[in-house]
């Protein structure tokens, strides 16, 4: 049996799998780092390839250097590697996105997907105290929010229908006007353009599809 059939066994995932989500993760990012810088250069400067790519490389290091023992403790790990290596905005957001998640699962040693879409629901909602952004504002949080409410309550195929609505979030924030962050500096030329952290958001969740058995559990 390989890890990825016992992901689909009653759907609960263990720490190897949360593991693999991150690596994944990292690997996603380091691949389209340029794409993502790209996005950030019309409406910020042009350094969130570069800031994602360092702190998720810091992450899966710590992952490797300090095996963690549960599902949470290993996004704990990974947040707070985020925070400690990434400068820019994306760096407390996305720790406080993992470090709220891996909070929430507590010391569980396998955790069902309803309790992994309950614990990322609390951390997006972190990450929106945090920033202080709602839905609609042009940031990570338009792909994010759909992603987890897609993956608590969709009947079937949980796991694509979140990479789906990621995706769909991130490119629905092409013709918004960003009232948060550096894009907003730009007022009305914000819009147009598609939000680079509603995409790195996209790819992360992208990664967490392909991590359970290979995109296809559930
Ligand atoms: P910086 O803006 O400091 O250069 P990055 O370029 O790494 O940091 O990240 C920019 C991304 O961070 C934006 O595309 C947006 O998705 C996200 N972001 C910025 N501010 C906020 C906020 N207040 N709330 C949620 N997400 C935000
Ligand atoms: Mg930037």
């Amino acid at each position: 049996m390989t890890d990825t059939t016992d992901a689909t066994n009653g759907g609960e995932l263990d720490t190897a799998d949360i593991v693999r989500w991150l690596v994944t993760a990292a690997a996603s990012i380091d691949r389209e780092a340029d794409r993502l810088t790209d996005l950030d250069s019309p409406i910020g400067d042009a350094d969130h390839g570069s800031n994602m790519r360092r702190g998720f490389a810091a992450a899966t290091a710590a992952l490797e250097e300090e095996p963690p023992s549960t599902p949470g403790a290993a996004l704990m790990l990974a947040g707070r590697r985020l925070v400690s290596t990434v400068g820019g905005a994306s760096g407390p957001l996305y720790g406080t996105l993992l470090r709220r998640a891996g909070k929430a699962l507590g010391e569980a040693e396998r955790v069902s997907r309803q309790q992994l879409a309950e614990a990322l629901s609390a951390a997006v909602d972190a990450v929106g105290q945090l920033g202080g952004a709602a839905a609609g504002e042009k940031t990570m949080l338009d792909a994010l929010l759909p992603a987890v409410a897609a993956l608590s309550g969709a009947e079937t195929s949980p796991y694509e229908a979140a990479r789906r609505a990621a995706d769909e979030g991130a490119l629905a924030t092409v013709p918004m006007v960003a009232t948060k962050g550096r894009a907003s500096y730009l007022g009305q030329r914000s819009a147009g353009h598609q939000d680079p952290g509603a995409t790195s958001s996209a790819l992360l969740i992208s990664a967490l599809a392909d991590s359970v058995a290979g995109g296809s559990a559930e």
